[in-house]
């Protein structure tokens, strides 16, 4: 038998070792790519879900992204969608922010200006301080899409126990809803046209679609409650990357026909997740709703979200702690368009 020295017994161990350097080495590389997949598989699927519901229509939330703070965390992924028109409109945005917020400054500073030494600056400082004074609270028009639904009634239940008036761009539906379109009236929200079937191959389909689904809905609207309505919400905004053909054609129309339409520059993304909590809501419209001067906020009358009927009451609440004045979508409201319809000539 041979005899095992100890320098064989040290190398057995060496070669032991290296034994287990290299498996776990060939274990690291194969695990480390299937969890990669896994987790790349998981967000894939998230993504497409997403994609999904919007482009099956129910989804106004794309073509709009909050200039200061993204929503959800991942809008990286939904910037790619933005038209770059409204990328310009953010760049206003944030620049007409810093404004204010210098404007905000100056009038923290008036009581100093005094002791200035450059006159002409105090001066300067002291009229911007002086208008920022004079002017009025800052106005909010909360707005609701897609209804009626059969929320709509407690909708209207909560503005009305408030005393506050919004804007519905509501949507074709049958004699079981007409009633809330007759609430809406009655009760003096504004009645605003969200297309009529909300189909955006359908509505998106040809400028003669696209007039069908206005005029089949503002009749029905005027049958039924008596009050032609003269604007509109573009299902997806104005600035939507749905439509193969150019918007302009759309505004246009409008143009020509006398009807107004209104984006929004806040919202509570309540289309964009359904698990979103009713104060997360109020917070990411609350989060737009400071950083602009005035705003549209978007939010849906849908039977799939009751986040935003719970949420309602906190968010005119604070609101109204903050001092803002809420008001419908009237003829001295502000045009909040992600496409100018100035952009269009008739
Ligand atoms: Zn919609």
């Amino acid at each position: 038998m041979e005899k095992i020295t100890r320098a064989d017994l040290a190398r057995r161990r060496r070669i032991n070792i290296y034994k287990k350097i290299i498996i776990g080495f060939f274990f690291v590389m194969t695990i480390t790519p299937i969890i990669l997949s896994v987790f790349l598989m998981v967000k894939v699927h998230k993504l497409e879900k997403k994609l999904d519901y919007v482009l099956s229509g129910n989804g106004d939330y794309l073509t709009y992204r909050s200039s200061h703070d993204a929503l959800l965390g991942d809008t990286e992924n939904e910037n790619y969608l933005l038209d770059p028109s409204i990328k310009s409109v953010l760049g206003n945005t944030k620049s007409e922010t810093k404004l204010a917020n210098n404007t905000e400054q100056a009038v923290d500073t008036e009581g100093l200006a005094d002791n200035s030494t450059d006159a002409a600056d105090s001066k300067e400082i002291k009229e911007t301080g002086n208008k920022t004074s004079k002017k009025k609270a800052k106005r909010v028009y909360l707005t609701f899409d897609d209804g009626p639904s059969v929320y709509t009634g407690q909708i209207l239940d909560i503005l009305a126990a408030n005393d506050v008036k919004a804007t519905f761009f509501v949507i074709g539906k049958d004699k079981d809803y007409y009633e809330y379109y007759k609430r809406i009236v009655a009760e003096g929200h504004t009645l605003g046209m969200h297309s009529y079937t909300h189909d955006y191959k359908k509505l998106y389909a040809s400028t003669e679609s696209f007039g069908e689904e206005i005029e089949e809905l503002q009749s029905l609207l005027k049958d039924v409650t008596g009050v032609e309505s003269k604007i509109f919400r573009f299902p997806g905004g104005s600035s939507n990357s749905v439509s193969e053909l150019s918007i302009d054609n759309y505004i246009a129309y409008l143009n020509e026909h006398g009807i107004n339409y209104y984006d929004w520059n806040a919202l509570s993304g309540d289309a964009v997740d359904s698990s979103l909590t009713p104060e997360q809501l109020v917070d990411n419209i609350m989060k737009d709703v400071r950083n602009n001067k005035d705003s549209i906020v978007l939010m849906h009358d849908l039977t799939k979200v009751h986040a935003t009927v719970e949420s309602l009451q906190m968010l005119i609440d604070t609101l109204k702690s903050e001092g803002y004045e809420i008001l419908p979508i009237d003829e001295n409201t502000p045009l909040i368009q992600h496409v100018s319809c100035n952009t269009v000539e008739e």
